[in-house]
């Protein structure tokens, strides 16, 4: 029995390991000019490959709850002595993120080749499938110069973000032309672009903060981390990991906001207490000089705009209770307005995709055409940040490739 397996990325690499090991004659079809460039990418070129508290509420997607048995099925465990196996040694942080040891993304895509080598997985790449089409028992493989044919198939070629690296999007295309429905995709764990004049001047600036997102009737939700001011608004990890949910609610039609702590273990009053102390012992110093050494001095003059303090010869000792707790409402409660994000290039991971009703959620085995299963990213489901998403990736891959291959 010959399995296609259409997209050589984390999905697909393990399906075809796991379908060949169970006997089936397997084929890997990839249009770029090598297998699995986007795990190079991963976790800053250290793939962050899964992590130690994974649960299905670390996952979204229109009928999340239809994707808990695949995540039981190659779970943690498995995932771990599956890598283990291959030569993975791993490393876990603090937050329970889990790389290889030698943190290196290189790692995980070598032993995965390697396997396939070892197993003699053919592996036909620059092959980009353009259509699928299923007659009688066999399937058609079409692609821009010759077909190929095979008993099962695969479908696990990614979502659209950062289709620099494969994944375009063609998937849905050919998931639509077989039946299935495609749940509207939308970039998730994505930097987010924000209203105001000020960001040109902020560009750069790092620290460890906090960062609330809300409507005008809900909170959203929370993370915290190192937050990163741009040219076009805010990023960094706490903004990929909210991003999802801000998204979420603007696509409804929401406008949301975020609020942003600079000083997350102070309370407001602690601030009062270290900022009306520091303006006695400095009361010589003018305004901005005053705030130098407590936040980024690019932030320094945007702060004092935003209070409504811009009075730049005024000495700091001259200032308030009212007007130094403006300070601090801006250093602890900056609000801005989201307005978009950056585009799929940009982006790490796709929000929605085929919808899992139409799936059987035991096998990943399509309900509307026998024989044709689905893996990663191309699903309607996406993890938070944190190796929930490549997790979501072995787990689907490996239960498709296990179920084409003993049906
Ligand atoms: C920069 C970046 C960093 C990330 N970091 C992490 C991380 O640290 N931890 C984590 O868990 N997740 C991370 N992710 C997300 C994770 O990489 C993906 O969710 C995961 O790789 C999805 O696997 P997949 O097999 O479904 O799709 P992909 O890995 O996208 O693979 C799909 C493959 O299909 C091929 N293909 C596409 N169309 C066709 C076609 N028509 N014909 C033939 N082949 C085709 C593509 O070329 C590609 O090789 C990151 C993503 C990015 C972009």
């Amino acid at each position: 029995m010959e399995v296609a397996i259409i997209g050589g990325g984390a999905s697909g690499l393990i399906a075809a390991i796991v379908a060949k090991r169970n006997k089936a004659n397997v084929k890997i079809y990839e249009k770029m000019n090598r297998v699995g460039k986007k795990i190079l990418a991963t976790g800053n070129g250290r793939c962050n490959f899964t992590n130690m508290y994974i649960s299905l509420d670390r996952y979204h997607g229109t009928n999340i709850k239809k994707a808990a048995k695949v995540l039981n099925f190659f779970d943690l465990s498995y995932t771990l002595s599956f890598f283990e196996d291959l030569g993975i040694y791993v490393y876990t942080d603090e937050s329970g993120k889990v790389y290889p040891n030698s943190l290196q993304a290189s790692s995980i895509l070598d032993v995965l080749r390697y396997e396939i080598e070892r197993l003699n997985i053919e592996t036909i790449t620059e092959f980009e499938v353009r259509e699928l089409r299923k007659n009688k028992e066999k399937f058609s493989i079409i692609g821009s110069d010759r077909t190929c044919y095979a008993d099962k198939v695969i479908l696990c070629c990614g979502g659209k973000a950062s289709p620099q690296l494969g994944s375009d999007g063609r998937g849905y295309e050919i998931a639509k032309s077989l039946g299935h429905n495609v749940i509207e995709p939308f970039p998730a764990l994505v930097q987010l672009r924000l209203e105001g004049k000020y960001f040109k001047r902020m560009n750069g600036v790092k620290f460890e903060g906090t960062v609330k997102a809300f409507t005008d009737k809900k909170s959203v939700r929370e993370d915290n981390g190192e937050i990163l001011f741009t040219d076009y608004g805010i990023s960094g990890p706490p903004i990929l990991q909210i991003s999802r949910k801000v998204l979420e609610e603007m696509y409804k039609g929401a406008n949301v906001f975020l609020s942003v702590d600079m000083f997350p273990n102070l309370s407001k009053l602690m601030l009062y207490d270290i900022i009306s102390d520091r303006f006695k012992r400095i009361g010589y110093k003018n305004l901005e000089d005053s705030l130098i050494g407590l936040i980024n001095k690019k932030l320094i003059p945007v702060v004092l705009i935003e209070a409504g303090l811009e009075r730049k010869d005024i000495k700091c000792s001259k200032l308030n209770k009212r007007e130094i707790y403006k300070i601090i409402d801006i250093l602890k409660e900056w609000k801005f307005k989201v307005v978009g994000h950056n585009n799929w290039l940009q982006a790490q991971v796709t929000a929605g995709g085929i919808d899992l009703s139409g799936i059987n959620n035991d096998t990943l085995e399509s309900k509307k055409v026998k024989g044709l299963y689905f893996a990663g990213e191309i699903l309607d489901v996406d993890g938070d940040c944190g190796g929930f998403n490549l997790q979501w990736a072995w787990s689907s891959g490996y239960t498709a490739g296990y179920f084409s291959s003993i049906i």
